[in-house]
């Protein structure tokens, strides 16, 4: 079988063009605050496409870019000042913070009703119960792929490689609201082949380049790479074996053009959604 490309650029240029529009009817630009602390280049590029998708979707951005050197108390003061401003409806600290930085905290102090990463405990809880407020970006921006085209996991057999609080543990809550039928498998799991390969959709969020090989694709299935690593030759490229999976799968992300620009489309959209919230109640 040859699979169908799932189209990430395509579908989050689509997904901006709708922010944009709506964006545009509320009575001022939504506004997100980027901190970065440190000169991590891989932030910095992640800093500098945050801001362009703030300018196509007509939002109000600002980046602080910290030195190294940056005390808790300094990010904390940060943190807090700009919960208080009412420009600003997104609050986004780019991780890894540099080491001596606690960042459970930094991320507790985020104001929830500003928390468009979805990463505070809170929208972690609302997520849960199945009543979230923000989508956890990289999960919802998969729900938004599969949505796009047609694929429903109800009653469908899901397994997810993977078990971080970014991707792999939302990515599993995200697919058990939608009826899936969840298997989550990580470093410790024994027999990841054999439950990967029962999958009709599998999601890989391990990090790892050739980790998802044709053996672990069951004929039909969909598979989502989430991963973004760096082959030898340093070309961009996810966990999953892509030409042989692909002969077996109904539909397959690539790496890069997948999961990424989806992930950045779901951030605008977050911010969106607390702009209008802060519209309507502040
Ligand atoms: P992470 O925090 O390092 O988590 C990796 C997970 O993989 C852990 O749960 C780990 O298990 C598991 N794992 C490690 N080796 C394994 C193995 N051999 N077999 C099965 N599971 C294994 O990474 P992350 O932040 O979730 O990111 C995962 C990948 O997604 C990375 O490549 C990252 O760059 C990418 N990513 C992409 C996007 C995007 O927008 N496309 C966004 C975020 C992340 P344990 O828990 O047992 O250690």
């Amino acid at each position: 079988m040859a699979a169908t490309l799932i189209d990430g650029k395509a579908l989050a240029a689509k997904l901006k063009q709708n922010v944009l529009e709506e964006a545009r009817a509320l009575p001022r630009k939504p506004g997100l605050a980027v901190i970065l602390v440190g000169d991590d280049p891989a932030s910095r590029v992640y800093v500098t496409s945050k801001r362009k998708d703030c300018e196509e979707c007509g939002f109000h951005s600002e980046e602080y870019a910290l030195p190294a050197g940056t005390t808790q108390k300094q990010l904390l003061d940060l943190v807090a000042e700009l919960n208080g401003r009412k420009d600003i409806d997104g609050i986004l600290v780019q991780l890894p913070l540099p080491k001596g930085l606690d960042e459970r905290e930094v991320l507790l102090a985020i104001d929830p009703a500003k928390d468009v990463d979805c990463f505070h405990p809170y929208n972690v809880g609302q997520l849960t119960i199945g009543t979230p407020v923000f989508q956890p970006c990289t999960p919802g921006g998969v729900m938004e792929m599969l949505r796009e085209y047609d694929i429903d996991p109800a009653g469908k057999r899901c397994v997810v490689l993977g078990r971080s609080n970014i991707v792999g543990k939302p990515m599993a809550l995200l697919l058990l609201h939608a009826n899936g039928t969840v298997v989550m498998c990580h470093s410790k799991t024994p027999d990841m082949k054999e439950l990967a390969a029962s999958a009709d959709i599998l999601v890989s969020a391990v990090g790892k380049t050739g980790l998802v090989t044709a053996d672990m694709v069951k004929e039909g299935a969909v598979v989502i790479d989430v991963a973004m690593n760096r082959n030898n030759a340093g070309k961009l490229c996810g966990d999953v074996c892509f030409e042989e999976a692909a002969a077996k799968a109904s539909y397959i992300t690539p790496v890069p053009g997948g999961v990424g620009p989806m992930t950045r489309a779901m951030l605008m959209k977050n911010t969106l959604t607390a702009a209008k919230l802060h519209v309507l109640y502040l």
